[in-house]
């Protein structure tokens, strides 16, 4: 029976999560003339996307904050709502930090030489190769699917180069793309993840690719937009509990509303769709995704200063550090007109762990040595500090997103990646096809299950 103090509410559709995925299914529906409620368990829109105003007056991104050129889903939203871009700042000799302490600057993508180099050149060009035979729409009919599957990267690597510099800087790789270790994840997740987006220097480059620019008034400007579109249909606060399908349709319960539709979108990522209870249980299938799937680690760490003192200097901020330190990337992240300078530091996997488990004093004077090694002694005294460590943040437990253990795809991918168990359909950007992983991924599974729903919403109405 449902508890006096809960209210009742009808709806045509109810959608779960208004991160990008959930709003831009919300959005769709919405704009189809059908009826629908979102419930957000969080007291904001935008999930992993989260901007902030610090009080020295600068906006930083805690979560998602690139936006790339072939993103064509969010620069669509991004257009349609006035939402302006600045490039990246990369100008400036970058620096790798390697694992001996050696500092080495450079112009350019990469550096040109050092230690494994070639070796790591040959192994990512295969990658790019053999991802080409990815089918990203059935990814099970990729041919050698099974074999890549059972192998993690780092089985894969160690059988192509013994070349432990190479093998380093592939690791970073790993760690910067999916926040994880070579060892736990499917070595086909990595080939259906580089092909998703296009490539791994589309991935992991900076102008005219993934990290080309960002959003002058934060990454989430699109979902407020979004949210304040689609009105009282938004309901914050309101973590579903339980979502119980019958043959009258999906009733989903969050301790004070009772939301019943006639389908649902859950646009959450797969390890937050294991804290639902779902009556009748999910199907086998999408219960093996679900412990097939655990979330990245990472943090996003942020120093703010009073100039961009590493400009003048011939610095461009951006580092890649091997070795102790906890922090693995360094990007500038100041704002547009530069009245601030801002490095932030990408901490991820197993570096996180160990990092995460410090003193908040140690955690702070690891961070801000590991940027005094890249941009001099002037780092060490910020005006502003600030960490954002997703693994311990609410419902997302981590980012960027959801990886595949080795056999995950093999044995519950064609029923349970995205797949809808019954009235319920699966968004999100670890059901995406294009830029798995990314916003624009995110926006492009919410239509995709929109047009689900539209399409079942329509069958019913003229069977046949
Ligand atoms: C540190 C970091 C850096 C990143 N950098 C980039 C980047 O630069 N560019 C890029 O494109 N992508 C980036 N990403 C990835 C990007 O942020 C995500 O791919 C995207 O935001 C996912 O959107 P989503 O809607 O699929 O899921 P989410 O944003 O996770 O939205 C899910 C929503 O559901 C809510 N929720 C969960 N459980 C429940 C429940 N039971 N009931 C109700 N609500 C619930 C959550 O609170 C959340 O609001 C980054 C992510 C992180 C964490």
């Amino acid at each position: 029976m449902t508890p006096p103090e809960t209210s009742a509410v009808d709806t045509e559709v109810v959608v779960v999560g208004a991160g990008y995925a959930g709003l831009s299914a919300a959005w769709r529906l919405a704009d189809a003339g059908i009826d629908v409620v979102v419930l957000e368990a969080a007291d904001r829109v935008g999930g992993r996307v989260l901007s902030q105003l610090r009080p020295s007056g600068v906006r930083v991104d805690h979560g998602g904050q690139w936006i790339g050129p072939s993103q064509r889903h969010f620069h669509a939203l991004a257009d349609r709502f006035g939402c302006r871009t600045f490039p990246t700042w990369e100008t400036g000799r970058h620096t790798e930090i390697r694992a001996d302490g050696t500092r080495v600057d450079y112009a350019g993508g990469a550096p040109d030489t050092g230690p494994g180099i070639a070796e790591y050149e040959r192994v990512t060009a295969l990658l790019d190769d053999l991802a080409r035979t990815v089918d990203l729409q059935q990814p099970w009919s990729t041919p050698k699917f099974a074999e890549f599957d059972a192998r993690s990267a780092e089985d894969f690597f160690r059988a192509q180069t013994d070349d432990e510099d190479a093998l380093q800087r592939l690791a970073l790789a790993i760690q910067g793309l999916w926040c994880a270790e070579p060892r736990e994840i499917s070595f086909f997740h990595v080939l259906f993840y580089l092909a998703s987006g296009g490539g791994y220097e589309q991935l992991m480059e900076t102008r005219g690719c993934a990290q080309d620019a960002r959003f002058c008034d934060g990454a989430d400007a699109v979902a407020h937009a979004l949210a304040t579109s689609l009105g009282g249909r938004v309901r914050l606060g309101e973590p579903v509990l339980s979502l119980r399908q019958s043959a009258h349709g999906v009733e989903a319960h969050t301790g004070r509303t009772l939301v019943r539709a006639r389908r649902a979108v859950v646009a959450v990522p797969p390890a937050a769709v294991g804290h639902i209870a779902f009556d009748p249980e999910l199907p086998a299938g999408r219960q093996g995704w679900i412990r097939h799937t655990p979330m990245g680690r990472v943090a996003k760490v942020h120093a703010v200063y009073e100039e961009p003192f590493w400009r003048p200097a011939g610095r461009s901020g951006i580092a890649t550090l091997y070795g102790d330190s906890p922090v693995g990337v360094v990007f500038d992240n100041s704002p547009e007109d530069a009245s601030h300078g801002v490095l932030v530091a990408f901490v991820y996997g197993d570096r996180l762990d160990r990092w995460s488990a410090r003193a908040d004093t140690e955690r702070r004077r690891a961070v801000l040595d590991a940027l005094s090694a890249v941009v001099g002694p002037r780092a060490a005294r910020p005006v502003d500090y600030v960490e954002k460590i997703w693994p311990r943040t609410g419902r997302t437990i981590g980012g960027y997103e959801c990886f595949v253990t080795p056999g995950g795809w093999t044995r519950h991918g064609r029923d349970g990646w995205r797949q809808p168990s019954g009235l319920v359909h699966w968004a999100g950007t670890e059901t995406a096809s294009v830029w798995n992983g990314y916003i624009d991924g995110a926006i492009s599974s919410g239509e995709r299950a929109a047009a689900e729903v539209i399409g079942a919403l329509a069958a019913v109405a003229h069977p046949g």
